[in-house]
């Protein structure tokens, strides 16, 4: 599909769903994808995309950021405090904001640098033991923990267990933010992106629809 296609597939949804058109953002995923592919879709003028791996994107943004003005690049996967610089560094927006360690580093690191990305926090709507995220009955606490140390909490982000119905994900996280103050929704991928719109998405992570198959899974 191309990406006015799933653009398009956007603004039905929020129709559809009583929201105003143009009210979620589509995050293009790009980890894995040929630089080819990327270039054609920021020649197509889109600017917002995800990635999972801080090193894998400091391979490739910076020398698209030469000749392409205005990117927002998300990053979408779990990341180590050891690199949260680096990611603070190239990313306009994390994710994947997911214990109190890592909030800590990003609140130092945002007083030494003078700037900060806009942040969700990683909500573990599944409870999966693999998976990274808080646990939802530990949300409001970790939610109310990063404000004392002075960080904007954008929103929460879930990424619901592959072989559960999402929308009761996508609805529960929903209710842990709305409880919490927080506006920013970050949910839905190439699968289920309509019905994430449907229950109130701001930010749907979209990327195989996009550009295709990914060559491997990371
Ligand atoms: C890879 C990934 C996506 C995009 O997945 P698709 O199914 O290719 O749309 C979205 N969110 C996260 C966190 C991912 O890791």
């Amino acid at each position: 599909m191309s990406l006015q296609d799933i653009q398009s597939r956007i603004h039905t949804a929020e129709e559809k769903a009583g929201r105003a058109v143009g009210s979620t953002q589509l995050i293009a995923v790009s980890k894995v994808q040929p630089n080819e592919r990327v270039e054609s879709v920021l020649n197509e003028g889109h600017r917002c995309f995800g990635e999972n791996r801080v090193q894998e994107a400091a391979g490739k943004w910076p020398d698209f950021a030469t000749r392409f003005d205005g990117l927002d690049l998300h990053l979408i996967g779990p990341l180590q405090t050891n690199k949260a610089r680096q990611a603070m560094e190239l990313f306009q927006n994390i994710h994947t904001v997911d214990r109190p360690k890592l909030a800590k580093t990003i609140a130092r690191l945002a007083q030494e640098l003078g700037h900060c990305p806009k942040l969700f926090i990683q909500v573990n709507t599944g409870e999966e033991p693999q998976k990274a995220g808080i646990a939802p009955r530990d949300a409001d606490a970790f939610v109310k923990e990063c404000r004392d140390m002075d960080l904007v909490i954008e929103g929460l982000m879930c990424i619901p267990p592959a072989e559960e119905e999402p929308s009761l994900h996508f609805s529960l996280l929903r209710k842990i933010a709305e409880r919490n103050g927080l506006t920013g929704l970050s949910m839905g991928m190439s699968g289920d992106f309509e019905s994430a719109v449907a229950l109130g998405a701001t930010h749907v992570r979209v990327g195989s629809a996009i550009f295709g198959a990914r060559a491997y899974e990371i």
